[in-house]
């Protein structure tokens, strides 16, 4: 087989064979096909896509690039969730010691935050000592001893994501359906999991901007990871406003214990109950919504999934005690509100703007090897259809970069609009793609 031949039928609009995409993956993980020519075939499928059985192909090829992780010993269902990323996006902490609670074990790879949305590796690393480059007997260990463990993508998993992720970046070749779809199942099954609960965000703040796009996305998601085996489900739900109050690293994990101990915003809650609820539906370990949202409250309620979640950060090297005390996570120097300009109702808040201005403060990345402030960022977020007097704080701006300040707040003045008139918030979950398409 040549390259250029196939590269050429793409260009073209005709559908590749499973040996062509295998041999080109091979090709280009080992070294013998080089980055020019993966970027050219990257462009051709952006621009001509795949159909269903080249994605799911292409995602086969992707994943028999590394290794995958043996989950076996552990006899219990391994359900993850995934995120397509959002501003404020903090579930995953929350939700996988909860679920692990209830008898589905999480294996989750996770992955750092870049440009405006934040990454669960980030926020992690947040707290002291936390390792999350575990190779896979550690990981193994550590799922295995608590039910539950996050870590990034360690070398052996999916080497062919990690090279032509970051070659998309550059090449103008992110937003491909098929390149997407193959990139995330690729990796989610690479951790050795039975099934996949998926929430694809829609709006400012979302890598989709509309819902007809996140629901595009979900569909392709779904079909291609059924055929691949796996049990999967998808969630659209709305990220136009930050979720929670809180956005960047330690202000994230501090809103995340806030949700453990019953304190927590009431979006996160629910979206964090409405994922569980899908994931233990999945796992068979309740028989119905109504069962299994009480066994999660109950965990909740009880503080089990708090200890889990400190059991896993022990497990992975952190120190713990800092979730008890949040005040001991990393602190900014500077804490400045921004003051409501006149009375009335929160009619948007714009997540990128909040995003973008959080990014400023120190909390984000533009480049993978940029570093991040983990005591960056902005709290006490008003929410959307909230009343607001006038000069009373819509936000905190926490930052170490005093020479950013003044435009950090202008763009998070601009992110809020208010209203006169009241105003209700819209509904978080906008559409269900269930297990079993009808
Ligand atoms: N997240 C991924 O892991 N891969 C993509 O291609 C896009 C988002």
């Amino acid at each position: 087989m040549v390259p250029q031949w196939i590269i050429e039928q793409k260009r073209d609009g005709r559908a590749l064979t499973d040996e062509e995409i295998s041999f080109f993956i091979r090709g280009y993980s080992g070294g013998a096909i080089p980055d020019y020519q993966m970027a050219a075939l990257a462009m051709a499928v952006t621009l001509k896509g795949m159909d269903a059985d080249e994605t799911v192909s292409l995602t086969r090829s992707m994943l028999a690039s590394g290794i995958t992780l043996d989950t076996s010993a552990l006899r219990i269902p391994k359900i993850d969730k995934h995120s397509t990323g959002g501003i404020g996006d903090k579930v995953s902490l929350v939700l996988a010691p909860l679920v692990a609670c209830c008898g589905v074990a999480v294996p989750m790879i996770a992955g750092r935050g870049l440009g405006l949305t934040g990454g669960t590796i980030d926020k992690l690393e947040s707290i002291p000592g936390y390792c999350t480059n575990l190779d896979a007997a550690a990981f193994l260990h550590v799922l295995n001893t608590c039910g539950c463990a996050i870590i990034r993508a360690m070398d052996m998993l999916v080497p062919a994501d990690k090279k032509l992720y970051a070659l998309r970046d550059v090449t103008g070749t992110v937003p491909s359906v098929p390149l997407i779809v193959s990139s995330i199942l690729s990796k989610k099954m690479a951790a050795g999991i039975d099934g996949l609960v998926l929430d694809v965000k829609w709006g400012r703040g979302a890598f989709m901007p509309t819902r007809a796009d996140a629901e595009a996305l979900a569909r392709v998601l779904v079909v291609s990871g059924r055929r691949l085996g796996l049990r999967i489900a998808a969630l659209i739900t709305d990220m136009n406003q930050p979720l929670g109050r809180a956005v960047g690293n330690s202000l994230e994990v501090a809103e995340s214990v806030d949700v453990l101990r019953g304190n927590g915003p009431a979006d996160v809650l629910a979206l964090t109950l409405e994922l569980g609820v899908r994931m233990l539906l999945m796992g068979h370990v309740a028989a119905g919504r109504e069962q299994a949202l009480e066994l999660l409250r109950a965990k909740l309620q009880s503080g089990e999934a708090f200890e889990r979640l400190k059991a896993m950060v022990r497990l992975q090297g952190g120190e713990a005690r800092v979730l008890d005390d949040p005040a001991r996570l990393p602190a900014a120097a500077i804490r400045e509100p921004l003051p409501a300009r006149c009375a009335g109702f929160i009619q948007t808040v714009d997540a990128a703007a909040i995003g973008r201005a959080a990014l400023l403060l120190g909390a984000g990345r533009m480049r993978v090897t940029d570093e991040v402030d983990p005591a960056a960022g902005i709290a006490a977020l008003k929410k959307t259809g909230e009343a607001v007097t006038i000069g009373e704080p819509m936000a905190i701006l926490h930052t170490n970069r005093p020479d950013r300040l003044a435009e950090a707040l202008a763009l998070a003045a601009g992110a809020f609009r208010i209203t006169a008139a009241p105003i209700l918030p819209p509904p978080l979950i906008t559409l269900e793609i269930p297990e079993v398409l009808t």
